[in-house]
């Protein structure tokens, strides 16, 4: 079963309006196709989410906009939250739960971040769930069974058609702007455990179209040992999506 490979970029808290359009125009500009055979998402912060479907609606790279975080419910009173309406208002088609830095400054739980998949599915926004072990975890040798109790806990009364809807992005959290990457061997094992879940979760056809990204210092020249893995179709890309030309190659490498 071919998947379509999305990439994804997160440029978490960064870029001013100004800074943020420039950005956004260099993309456009520098997209010398439209992107008809793989999922391209750029997840400014909602501050600059206007900014993006302006500029990505004039141009032809078919780049789509994602946001990083989401409330679960529609409205009311929840200061400072932002609803899966507003996102979709905006135009936004992905938007990042459960990131790590999320769990950690923001106390965001298994229970937080299903919720939020949730409330997206309702809206048709797909969600792309995070999921990534400590160094810890892995050298105590459960990496396993933490990344998939993450993944089915954010999966909870998902049913199989909502899911596929879903993208789960494996991120060890060690290898998060860090410059550290895990081996190939040791992504796609984590890759393969993770479409295990899945295919116990829903299924082999579901799990075989779910698709699963791989996150954490990816940039161009490491990505040659990512992209052939049979388990990961795309890229969750942080610092190296705040740069346009490192974001383009990445697009090329997975195109
Ligand atoms: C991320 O935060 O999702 C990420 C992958 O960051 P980086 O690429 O900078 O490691």
């Amino acid at each position: 079963m071919a998947r379509k490979p999305l990439v994804a970029g997160n440029w978490k808290m960064n870029k001013t309006t100004i800074e943020a359009t420039f950005l956004l125009q260099e993309l456009a500009y520098a997209c010398e196709k439209r992107y008809e055979d793989m999922d391209v998402v750029v997840c400014p912060p909602f501050t600059n989410l206007r900014s993006a479907r302006v500029v990505f609606d004039s141009d032809k790279s078919g780049i789509k906009i994602g946001a990083q975080d989401v409330f679960w419910e529609d409205e009311g009173a929840y200061t400072g939250a932002i609803s899966p309406l507003m996102l979709k208002e905006l135009g936004c088609s992905y938007c990042i739960v459960g990131h790590s830095e999320r769990r950690e400054f923001f106390g965001e739980t298994d229970e937080m971040v299903n919720a939020k998949a949730r409330a997206l599915i309702r809206h048709g926004i797909a969600p792309i769930i995070c999921c990534g072990e400590t160094l810890e975890t892995r050298d105590a040798g459960e990496t396993e069974s933490f990344v998939t109790a993450q993944v089915r806990a954010a999966l909870t009364e998902i049913t199989a058609d909502e899911a596929q809807k879903a993208v789960i992005a494996y991120e060890p959290i060690w290898a998060i702007g860090t410059g550290h990457t895990p081996t190939p061997e040791m992504a796609e094992e984590t890759c393969a455990a993770i479409r295990l879940e899945l295919t116990e979760l829903y299924g082999t056809a579901t799990a075989q179209e779910m698709r699963i990204l791989y996150g954490g210092s990816m940039k161009p020249s490491n990505v040659k040992h990512f992209e052939p893995l049979p388990n990961i179709d795309g890229g969750l890309i942080g610092g190296a999506s705040l740069v346009a030309a490192d974001f383009i190659d990445l697009l090329k490498a997975f195109d």
